[in-house]
């Protein structure tokens, strides 16, 4: 029988698009100004095709207006430099994002740290970073927001809880990392060489997995009455999965996000938020 309350991210995000669309308005009335975000896609990976479009989308139905910027794989760093300095001087352009990873040789570091901090909607830059890690306002990654939002959506609060991130990548683990212990959580990160990674889930109140191998995190891994959130997104021929065997870690977690429905949809509904705060800041 099964226990866990299941995290419904569909239905959150579905609330924080309704009202950054309601604040987009709210926005547009007292300003004049329409918030705008800028996409940079390079080369015709379809999986990167498919997001880029997904977000420009998700702009039009909030009253963002999009750019969508699309370029061959052989366009030069030069060129792409010079893209991001017009965008960054653009008044039209509340925020910017370049979708990673991009074409050898080109450097998605290099390319994301010419983002002005004031439009990097991705979090991403090491100015955003930075600020993240100081404890300073700016733009927060969206996967890792999205996660937070879900936790107090769930009524979880960090505060002295334990908290576990299996994953360390600049893009989730370690902005993740960082929200939590702002949140006044204690938290660990595993990694691939973690030591006897079981016993350290097992030790969890909030276990976060992000780590791309499918059903890594057992049932037995999960501490009774955790809240267990899957962030991996692995494409399987039986359809998507994530990195926890959610039938088992149901039985045993309070609360726990599924795959497909759970930390997904929460992406995007922070990226619109964060194009909003952007404008804000920059004015656009
Ligand atoms: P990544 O950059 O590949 O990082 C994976 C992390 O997992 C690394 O830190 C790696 O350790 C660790 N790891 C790998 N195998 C492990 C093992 N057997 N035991 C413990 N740790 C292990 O991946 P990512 O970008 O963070 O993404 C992780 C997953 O989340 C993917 O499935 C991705 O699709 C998904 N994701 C989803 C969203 C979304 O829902 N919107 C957003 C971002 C990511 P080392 O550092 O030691 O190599």
């Amino acid at each position: 029988m099964s226990s866990a309350t299941i995290i419904d991210g569909k239905a959150v995000a579905a609330a924080v698009r309704a009202q950054v669309a309601e604040d987009v308005a709210a926005y547009t009335a007292e300003t004049g100004r329409t918030p705008g975000l800028a996409t940079i896609l390079v080369g015709d990976d379809a999986g990167s095709a498919v997001y880029v479009a997904g977000k420009q989308k998700a702009c039009a139905e909030v009253g963002i207006k999009g750019f969508d910027h699309r370029l061959p794989a052989d366009t030069s760093r030069e060129e792409l430099l010079a893209l991001i300095d017009a965008l960054n001087a653009d008044d039209a352009v509340s925020g910017i994002l370049c979708q990673l990873p991009v074409p050898a040789p080109l450097d998605g570091v290099e390319l994301t740290n010419r983002i002005d901090a004031r439009k990097d909607v991705d979090g991403l830059t090491i100015a955003s970073t930075g600020r993240l890690s100081l404890g300073m306002d700016g733009l927060r990654p969206c996967t890792p927001k999205g996660v937070m939002l879900l936790l107090e959506h769930a009524g979880v609060a960090p505060q002295g809880r334990e908290a576990v991130i299996v994953g360390r990548s600049n893009l989730f683990g370690k902005p993740m990392a960082q929200l939590l212990l702002a949140a006044n959580a204690t938290v660990t990160t595993c990694h691939s060489r973690t030591a006897d990674l079981q016993a350290v889930c097992r030790r969890a109140d909030i276990l976060i997995a992000a780590v791309g191998v499918p059903h890594l995190v057992k049932g037995d891994w999960v501490k009774p009455g955790a809240t267990v959130i899957d962030v991996g997104m692995n494409r399987l021929e039986s359809g998507l999965t994530g990195d926890v065997d959610f039938e088992a870690a149901r039985e045993v977690a309070s609360a726990i996000t599924p795959v497909p429905g759970g930390v997904g949809p929460m992406t995007i509904a922070c990226l619109l938020r964060n194009t909003l705060t952007a404008a804000r800041m920059v004015g656009a």
